[in-house]
């Protein structure tokens, strides 16, 4: 057995808590996973059967840790496993689970299988089987800081773009601001208006903000690939430009999984919490709807829905602000049959978009979310996470239809009432 398989097994025994033990030992066979997740109802294939997905780990647990296992594996009966089988099931890890919960929210028992996958990842990558193209995201991430390899330049040049369109200043590095907003790559990149909608939205409100030139990106490689270690230094980098900047709030954005990442897992990654609190662009909307401090005036005519990004929404619990901010700036409002925590997702959430090898299985995944939207009859679908909206956006014009994907928050910024005293949007 080669030294990265037994080091990828270590680990796999290492992350075998007392919760993830319990998991197993409780299954019931029942199935209901598997009717929750889009890769088996799209394909039929009983492959992908979420609790199926974790049989090496479930190996080593019964190895390890059941008394008939160390009684077979003593006899030779049960054999350890090995680095094919590693490699067999790599795709069953990384390419048909992004990690959205679905799963884990129907099981009677309630077993955490999203959990588990992300911890049996952290073996996988260990052991030398992560896919190429999540890799590589890793691998730019450490080195540059995104997940797309993108530096400073490219995020001042979209500012200054920006600047010009909203006639607002974007503020860079400001010390002492309330709030620092995190961007993803795939914002920068595909979305920029995202960062324009800020800077309208937050001049309207009164709200002092800033970006922070030394940690922009909110993307954490890290958790995709499943190495804790790596998560840990993308989130101390966040952490140590927020104390830097001395802001009291830092700003998850429109990305599924970034907030997950530092809402939820950063404080353990990093070990000690956080002197500032983390709220997610969309919690932020609500709050200063709330208080009247953020108003809107006419509603969009055009026949829309909404779709529910996993991490946001089911794994992350913020499940009513979007559809309410939604619902506040939109006139005909349909929503999903399974919408906020029983959404499906997109099929790129969890790294598999960053994965090319995954490509023809996310594609076939989205026939899902083609039937949900075809229920639906509408022209343009609302969603506040770019990886959610880029994974859409392909998804759909692969079945050529003529759906336009938007972003909540520039929406919202597109209603904004005009006695704010902003220019003209
Ligand atoms: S839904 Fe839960 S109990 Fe049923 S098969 Fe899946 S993991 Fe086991
Ligand atoms: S987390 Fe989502 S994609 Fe992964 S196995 Fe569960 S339902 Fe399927």
């Amino acid at each position: 057995m080669s030294a990265s398989t037994e080091r990828g097994l270590a680990l796999f025994r290492e992350v075998l808590d007392a919760p993830t033990a319990s998991f197993f030992s409780s299954c019931v066979h029942c199935g209901m996973c598997a009717d929750a997740c889009l890769f088996f109802t799209e394909t039929g294939d009983p492959k992908y059967t979420p609790i199926h997905k974790l049989e090496p780990l479930r190996k080593v647990w019964k190895q390890e840790y059941t008394l008939l296992g160390r009684l077979a594996k003593m006899l030779g009966l049960s054999k350890p496993v090995t680095a094919d089988e590693l490699a067999e099931w790599s795709p069953l890890v990384y390419d048909s689970c992004t990690m959205c919960g679905r799963c884990s929210f129907v099981c009677p028992v309630g077993n955490d299988i999203a959990g588990m996958i992300r911890k049996m990842r952290e073996g996988m990558a260990v052991a030398g089987v992560a896919p190429e193209g999540v890799i590589g995201a890793v691998t730019r991430t450490v080195e540059t800081g995104s997940p797309m390899g993108l530096k400073l330049p490219a995020l001042q040049a979209q500012i200054g773009h920006q600047q010009r369109e909203t006639g607002l200043t974007i503020p860079v590095d400001v010390e002492g601001a309330d709030y620092m907003a995190l961007l993803s790559s795939m914002e920068i990149v595909n979305f920029p208006e995202y960062i324009g909608a800020l800077a309208r939205i937050f001049k309207h409100a009164g709200v002092s903000w800033t970006l922070s030139s030394e940690a922009f990106e909110a993307t954490n490689a890290g958790i995709q690939i499943g190495v804790s270690d790596i998560a840990g230094v993308l989130v101390q980098r966040i952490v140590d430009a927020a104390e830097k900047l001395k802001v009291k709030f830092v700003i998850s954005p429109e990305c599924g999984h970034a907030y997950t990442a530092i809402r939820w897992e950063g404080p353990n990654l990093i070990g000690r919490p956080y002197p500032f609190k983390v709220v997610h662009i969309l919690e932020l909307l609500a709050e200063l709807k709330q208080q009247r401090r953020l108003r809107t005036s006419g509603r969009d005519e055009r026949p829309l829905t909404f779709h529910d990004p996993c991490q946001i929404v089911r794994r992350g619990g913020v499940v009513e602000q979007p559809h309410e901010l939604l619902a506040g700036v939109a006139a005909d409002l349909r929503e999903m049959a399974d919408n906020r925590s029983w959404n499906w997702c997109c099929g790129g959430g969890g790294g598999v978009s960053a994965n090319d090898r995954a490509d023809p299985l996310r594609l076939k995944a989205f026939q899902r979310k083609k039937k949900q939207l075809d229920e639906l009859n509408v022209g343009t679908l609302v969603t506040v996470c770019a990886n959610c909206r880029t994974v859409l956006e392909e998804g759909l014009e692969h079945n050529h239809m003529d759906v336009e994907v938007i972003g909540l928050t520039g929406l919202i910024a597109d209603h904004l009432t005009p006695d704010s005293g902003d220019p003209p949007a």
